[in-house]
């Protein structure tokens, strides 16, 4: 041991990327990174999307190749949980005895949350989709020859369930949709986003069904059927979960960590409440110049953003997080990207830019403070841009598309 330890806790998008950092930033002391998950660190967005539709359970794309991990020297320990955290000892205790430490990353992440539905955990082919376990075991069920799926409803419309849903629909499934809210996506993107959303899902023959509740799971040798809060009963072969995550915070809560609902809290610089202590992705709470005091994104560039920024402050730059959150989604012939949040907007202009193609302008008066682009790669690239540098636009030639986007400056 060189006498400067970093344990990394989760290996995924968040602790992968630290760890790797914390090399390209000069740190030369013992870096270890442990996850629970058995597999080598894999990509999580194609599991509800290239993952599905590639049919080969084998093939999860890994974050690094498996010889990259020591020729960084970096001690991956997979398959091993983290029990605790002893901050007085500075050890963490994993399934696998303890580990002394002079530093710690929690890039926990978050959890699936499963609603008390009555039925649901004695239903069949019921699954969550967080990772390469749910996704192995999706295709699987699909795959099995002797259980055709033909039907399956998934509950809750945020990105991931409709991802899976536009997935199992290509695979020959009817899908269909339950939201309790009034519109798809209505916790993470505006309207009219939401509007061609839903158009796109109900012309490849997804049926949406909103502002419904499922209350209960009926599951016989003739069939399974998922009941509505109306008495409305859907078919249901394969049923998936995606109504949000719960974070990752008990090792942090129960070492004292300061933590919220939403996340463990740390600052700019992702120190958590307790010396030497840090946190990245998923599970955090933290503050961001523009976006406010309390912020929490699930996002790939926000754990990939958090631990470059944890590897600078461990190895004593000061830098702070401030990166503008960006996000995609793969839903049918539809790619959505978005930059910004739209938090703080007041005003929106809707650019159409064809037939299949749109982009959402936020303003909080006249600054411009999030994009969303579906198949409209411009609009995004340079949203971004423009968000960054504070730049003002005409709002009259932004919602005219016979004028480019980039003339649209004032
Ligand atoms: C199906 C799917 C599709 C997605 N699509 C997109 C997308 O298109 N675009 C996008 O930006 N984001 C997408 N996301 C979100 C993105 O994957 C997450 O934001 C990202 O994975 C967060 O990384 P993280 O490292 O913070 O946490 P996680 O990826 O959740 O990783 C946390 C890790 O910590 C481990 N762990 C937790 N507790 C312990 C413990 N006590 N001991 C040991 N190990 C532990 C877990 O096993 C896990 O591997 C998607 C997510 C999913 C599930």
């Amino acid at each position: 041991m060189s006498g400067n330890t970093c344990v990394i806790v989760g290996a995924s998008h968040g602790g992968v990327n630290c760890a790797f950092e914390l090399r390209k930033q000069g740190f030369d002391g013992d870096i270890v990174l442990i996850d629970k998950d058995p597999q080598l660190p894999y990509h999580r967005p194609p599991l509800s999307k290239a993952f599905l539709l590639g049919g080969d359970p084998t093939a999860l794309q890994p974050l690094k190749a498996q010889s990259a991990y020591a020729q960084s020297d970096i001690d991956l320990k997979l398959g091993v949980e983290v029990e605790s955290l002893d901050v007085s000892a500075k050890q963490v205790v994993t399934s696998e005895g303890a580990i002394d430490y002079d530093s710690v990353v929690l890039a926990t992440g978050a959890t699936p949350f499963i609603p008390p539905i009555s039925g649901l955990s004695e239903a069949k082919n019921s699954f969550v989709l967080r990772d390469a376990n749910d996704a192995t075991d999706i295709l699987a069920a699909v795959q099995n020859t002797e259980n055709t799926i033909n039907h399956v409803v998934v509950v809750g419309a945020g990105y991931i369930g409709l991802e899976a849903a536009a997935s199992l629909s290509k695979l020959g499934a009817k899908v269909t949709v339950v939201e309790r809210e009034q519109r798809i996506l209505q916790r993470v993107a505006s309207e009219p986003l939401s509007t061609f959303m839903t158009h796109k899902h109900k012309a490849n023959g997804i049926e949406i069904v909103c502002q419904k509740t499922v209350s209960a799971v009926k599951t016989s040798e003739a069939n399974q059927l998922v009941v509505l809060d109306d008495g409305t009963e859907l078919k249901a072969d394969m049923i998936i979960v995606g109504v949000g995550v719960r974070v990752n915070t008990e090792l942090a809560q129960a070492s004292g960590i300061e933590t919220l609902p939403q996340g463990i809290v740390v600052d700019a610089h992702m120190k958590t409440s307790i010396s030497n202590i840090y946190a990245v992705g998923d599970c955090t709470v933290f503050p961001h110049p523009t976006l406010g005091d309390k912020c929490h994104i699930e996002s790939v560039q926000n754990a990939v953003g958090q631990a470059r920024i944890v590897a600078q402050t461990i190895t004593g730059k000061v830098s702070t997080y401030d990166e503008q959150p960006w996000f995609w989604s793969d839903q049918f012939d539809a790619k959505l990207q978005s930059v910004g949040l739209p938090k703080d907007a007041d005003n929106i202009l809707v650019r159409e830019e064809g037939d299949n193609a749109l982009s959402v302008w936020h303003f909080d008066g006249e600054a411009l403070v999030c994009v969303e682009a579906i198949n409209a790669p411009k609009a995004y690239v340079l949203g971004g841009r423009w968000i960054a540098k504070k730049v003002l636009i005409d709002k009259e030639k932004l919602t005219d598309v016979n004028v480019a986007i980039k003339d649209c400056v004032l």
